[in-house]
């Protein structure tokens, strides 16, 4: 077995931050709990220390990160505050591996941090790469730290893509498509004429997999493969038109790569995101997951249909957004980050998520990212310009 990894969790108190652990438990001798980080939730970081006993906890939230140190002051985890504390223990010398699970754009840094400081970087966090895809695919290859996919789409098509490294080209391993499979969500089967009025908890409601909320209504207006296709696209170096969207309700073929020859390879496993976890945790080694094992005989039917384009907008703005290239997916990222909390709180309908989204593409002008900071200053401007018109629905 190779050496003991010096794992960072980014969002650690997330819905992958614990399958993460979940899988760490598993392999004590193998992963040691450098750092830990989460937002502001005191009660949960502090029975992930007690647990856990991680060297350090990154609490983002000041007033939250004093509570905490009061409350563990009788363990050895020392407790850091702020988000500059997430940019230095990923880039410790001691810290080997990076999972990035944070939630939307502001995993962009620690996350980017993790890469120029050469870690393996664990990717969860997807919308890092589309709003800043360039510069992230370019830290990448500069650094020649490993970037590995835990969204389980794109981790089965590492897996069914043997030989892809960062940088080599998918024409060159002889690949002439690849397949992103997609659940539908939970309104893959409600009329679209009912959609303006679900509830938060309806969209949160998912058929297969239990994730935060942020993903979970991406996923009910399939925004979340929107911003997959965007991921795909920077991940493993193709065109939006080499990728392909595919209706699987079931949630077990996990997407496929198809070859020139006319086989498609593809990646099968339950709905349980402790198994891209663990694939990349340990790759190119095999751990055990915890996760069932499969049993094809009980599934019996697997299903695949063309999408909805209509019905659900969203992916054709992430397709076009990816198209034009420049600031355009920053600006979808940050306006849909915007739109999504205001469903959650009930401040607009579920059918204005992609109006607005649409509406905020289409008033600004889009340039070049060409710096973190021109994305900073887009993703800001995104996010102004959404309020606005969500104020105004
Ligand atoms: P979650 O909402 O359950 O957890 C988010 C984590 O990020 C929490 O630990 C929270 O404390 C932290 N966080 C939130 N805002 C922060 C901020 N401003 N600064 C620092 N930390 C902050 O989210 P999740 O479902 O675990 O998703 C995490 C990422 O993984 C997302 O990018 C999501 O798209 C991706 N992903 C999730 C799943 C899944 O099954 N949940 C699957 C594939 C990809
Ligand atoms: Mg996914």
């Amino acid at each position: 077995m190779s050496q003991v990894e010096q794992l960072v969790i980014l969002g650690a108190t997330g819905s992958v931050g614990l399958s993460t652990l979940a899988v760490v438990a598993e392999h004590p001798q193998r992963y040691q709990l450098f750092a830990l980080t989460a937002y502001s939730r005191v009660e949960k970081a502090e029975a992930l220390c007690r647990k856990f006993l991680p060297r350090y906890f990154v609490m983002v939230d000041v007033a939250a990160a004093a509570d905490l140190a009061g409350r563990i002051s009788d363990l050895s985890t020392e407790v850091l505050a702020g988000s500059d504390a997430l940019l230095a223990v990923v880039q410790e010398s001691d810290v080997s591996m990076v999972m990035a699970a944070i939630v939307g754009a502001a995993g962009l840094a620690p996350t980017l941090a993790a890469v120029e400081a050469g870690k393996v970087v664990l990717l969860a966090n997807k919308e890092s790469l589309v709003m800043a895809g360039q510069l992230f695919m370019d830290a990448v290859a500069r650094n020649g730290g490993q970037l590995l996919p835990i969204d389980s789409e794109q981790n089965a098509m590492f897996q069914s893509l043997p030989g892809f490294r960062v940088g080599k080209s998918l024409t060159e391993l002889g690949v002439v498509r690849l397949w992103l499979t997609a659940s539908g969500g939970p309104f893959l089967d409600r009329p679209a004429d009912s959609l303006s009025e679900v509830t938060p908890a309806q969209a949160c409601a998912h058929p297969n997999w239990d994730m935060g909320r942020k993903i979970s209504v991406d996923s009910a207006t399939m925004m979340n493969k929107g911003l997959e296709v965007i991921e795909t696209a920077w991940f493993f170096g193709v065109s939006g038109g080499q990728i392909e969207v595919l209706i699987h309700p079931q949630s077990i073929v996990h997407s496929m790569v198809e070859y020139r020859d006319g086989s498609i390879l593809s990646q099968l496993g339950s709905a349980d995101m402790r198994i891209p976890i663990a694939h990349a945790l340990a790759w190119p080694e095999r751990i055990h997951s915890g996760a069932a094992s499969l049993d094809l005989r009980k599934v019996a039917d697997l299903q695949f249909q063309p999408v909805d384009n209509e019905k659900f907008p969203c992916l054709d703005l992430a397709y076009a957004a990816l198209a034009e290239g420049g600031l355009a997916a920053t600006y979808l990222n940050a306006a849909n980050e915007v739109v999504v909390q205001a469903f959650l709180d009930e401040k607009i309908g579920f059918l204005k998520i992609a109006t607005v989204v649409d509406e905020v593409l289409g008033r600004l002008s889009n340039g070049q990212a060409q710096d973190l900071d021109t994305v900073v200053a887009a993703d800001a401007q995104a996010r102004r310009l959404a309020e606005t018109l969500i104020d105004k629905h």
